[in-house]
């Protein structure tokens, strides 16, 4: 073929935090593996900052908990979320992990981070400004990518290929993988404001009447995030921009002295929140995981994390196969099997949050639900959402 020819045991396309991390583990493992990232760096805009307790206990486990936790971040105990009159504080003391906080961090330098570690192994490759384009197929199994690279096409032999490339991917689409949409009612605008001196230090949530607003430290600004009814935005620009102002002033008081940076729409982002499952996450010689499998919902902020849970299993699995090269379709198999259970209960509890409470606050009821009253009443029961979001549902680990 035309253009650079290379092999690898393993060909990942993304460089997201399932990408990277897959690398990572399959290289230590002593797997060939190639990692190809259409950005040319990491820095782009925010997709989430979390890393949850879950996340960090395999920091440990690979021996990079205490750099990692060198890099400047900030520690959430817990989460207060207002919802009319009940306060609820999403507690992460109580969890079984070493670490009882989500470690808030610039997303570009966790991933600068473990490709810098994965770096080190003398199997890992990082090809960035490389997009896959397509796939190389025989005889109904998938043998690599095709790619266009810096110095022109490149084309990637491996044994097995991953889709980690996120959302919009474009490996299960040439794959034909077919999704299930789930569906949510709302979008999110994302925007920043300044923190300043006196400032509260743990995230926050707001649920008022016909508006949610979060908000998240992210140091030296916050992190907003304004949920609105899916297809609202253009109604909501229509009132203008002032009296968005009014409306963030109101759900956050402490920031009326500095809602005036906002000011052009172009600085508000819209996330279109997008929650589906592939059916089948593989073919032969093909895998997908992450948010290429499933795009989750925002309730919660557990992509990230289940993306990473997701790369641990497939590396658990997988590695022996593909050091012995006889990666066989059963193998696939197994990495869905494992990890579709913890996808479908997550993505459940996402879409009735979605319903019965994002759906009423939105629509103008400020009546916090009977679980929400009961968990705002008792604490014991507010151990319940912290581990759902801190570790969530078969939390995984190293198997060596
Ligand atoms: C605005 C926003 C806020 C979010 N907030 C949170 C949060 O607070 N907590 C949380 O847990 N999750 C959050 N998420 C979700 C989270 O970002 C994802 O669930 C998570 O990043 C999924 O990881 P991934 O590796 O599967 O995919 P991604 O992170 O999407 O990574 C995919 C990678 O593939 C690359 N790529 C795409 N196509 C190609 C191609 N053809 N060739 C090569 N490379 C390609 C992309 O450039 C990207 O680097 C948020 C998302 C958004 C958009």
């Amino acid at each position: 073929m035309s253009g650079e020819n290379l092999s690898s045991a393993a060909c990942i396309a993304g460089g997201g935090p399932a990408g990277l991390v897959l690398g990572l583990l399959l290289a230590r493992a002593g797997v060939e593996v190639v990692v190809l990232e259409k950005h040319a760096d990491f820095l782009r805009d925010f997709r989430g900052d979390t890393i949850h307790p879950s996340t960090l206990e395999v920091m440990h486990e690979l021996g990079l908990l205490d750099a990692l936790l060198k890099l400047p971040h900030q520690k959430a105990y817990n989460l207060q979320v207002r919802m009319g009159d009940a306060t609820l504080s999403v507690d992460f003391s109580g969890l079984a992990t070493r670490c009882k906080f989500i470690a808030f961090m610039p997303q570009w330098d966790f991933l600068n981070f473990v490709a810098a570690r994965a770096s080190e192994y003398p199997t890992f490759q990082l090809r960035m400004r490389t997009a896959v384009t397509g796939l190389v197929e025989e005889g109904g199994r998938v043998t690599g990518v095709r790619a266009t690279a810096p110095d022109g096409p490149l084309t990637v032999r491996a044994d097995l290929v991953v889709g980690c490339d996120g959302r919009q991917s474009d490996v299960r689409e040439r794959a034909g993988l077919k999704a299930t949409e789930i569906g949510a009612p709302m979008d999110v605008l994302w925007f920043r404001l300044s923190r300043r001196a006196g400032d509260p230090e743990s995230p926050m949530g707001r649920f008022a009447s016909g508006a949610i607003f979060i908000m998240l430290n992210q140091d030296a600004h916050w992190q907003c995030g304004y949920v609105i009814a899916k297809g609202a935005l253009e109604p909501l620009r229509a009132k203008g921009l002032p009296a968005f102002k009014n409306s963030v002033s109101a759900l956050a008081p402490f920031v009326a002295d500095r809602v005036d940076e906002l000011r052009d729409w172009e600085q508000l982002k819209l996330l279109t929140v997008r929650v589906d499952r592939l059916e089948r996450w593989y073919r032969e010689g093909l895998l997908c995981i992450g948010d290429a499998a499933h795009a989750m919902s925002p309730v919660g902020g557990v992509g990230i994390n289940l993306a990473i849970q997701d790369a641990v299993a497939t590396a658990n699995l997988l590695t022996r196969p593909l050091h012995e090269r006889r990666l066989s379709i059963d193998d696939l198999r197994r990495v869905q099997e494992r990890r579709e259970f913890p996808t479908r209960v997550t993505q459940r509890i996402q879409v009735a949050v979605q319903r019965r409470i994002i759906s009423r606050f939105l629509g103008g009821d400020v009546t916090p639900p009977l679980p929400i009253r009961l968990m705002a009443r008792f604490p014991l029961l507010r151990r319940i959402p912290g581990w759902l979001i801190g570790i969530g549902v078969r939390p995984e680990h190293l198997s060596r």
